[in-house]
């Protein structure tokens, strides 16, 4: 059974920062390990969407090299793609399908209206897996 695990405080940082950006989506890069097929967050990297939309969100070129080289120099992965959801249920749309095809790794999504988090990974199906909260 796969999983995300992170701690109550990163919930916190995601939360503040999806605040932050409110109305328009917000997005950030989890970097971490996999251990027993679960996705340990160590650490998490705030972005800026670049698209300043409301329904749909993009990371630089910077930030994701700026990421990638981080968490090779501390030994760690990226290992999941937060973004909220400001208008809409914590469930991947159209869009965000396509890009998790792309990018094969857990997707965390905070919706403002239902005020939670949920996990996904797109295999041959999607399938939402559940958070844990380390402490
Ligand atoms: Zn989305």
């Amino acid at each position: 059974m796969k999983c995300v695990i992170l701690t109550h405080r990163h919930k916190q940082i995601l939360y503040d920062h999806t605040r932050a950006h409110y109305p328009n989506e917000s997005c950030a890069l989890l970097i971490g390990n996999v251990q027993n097929n679960c996705y340990i967050v160590n650490n998490i990297h705030l972005t800026q969407n670049q698209d300043f939309s409301t329904t749909k969100f993009s990371i630089s070129s910077d930030d994701l090299i700026k990421c990638y080289s981080f968490a090779d120099r501390k030994n760690l992965e990226v290992i999941g793609i937060f973004h909220s959801h400001p208008h809409s249920p914590s469930y991947p749309s159209k869009t965000d399908l396509k890009f998790m095809e792309l990018n094969p790794i857990s997707w965390i999504i905070f919706s403002h209206p239902q005020n939670n988090f949920k996990a996904f990974l797109l295999e041959s199906v999607l399938k939402e897996i559940p958070i844990q909260e380390s402490y």
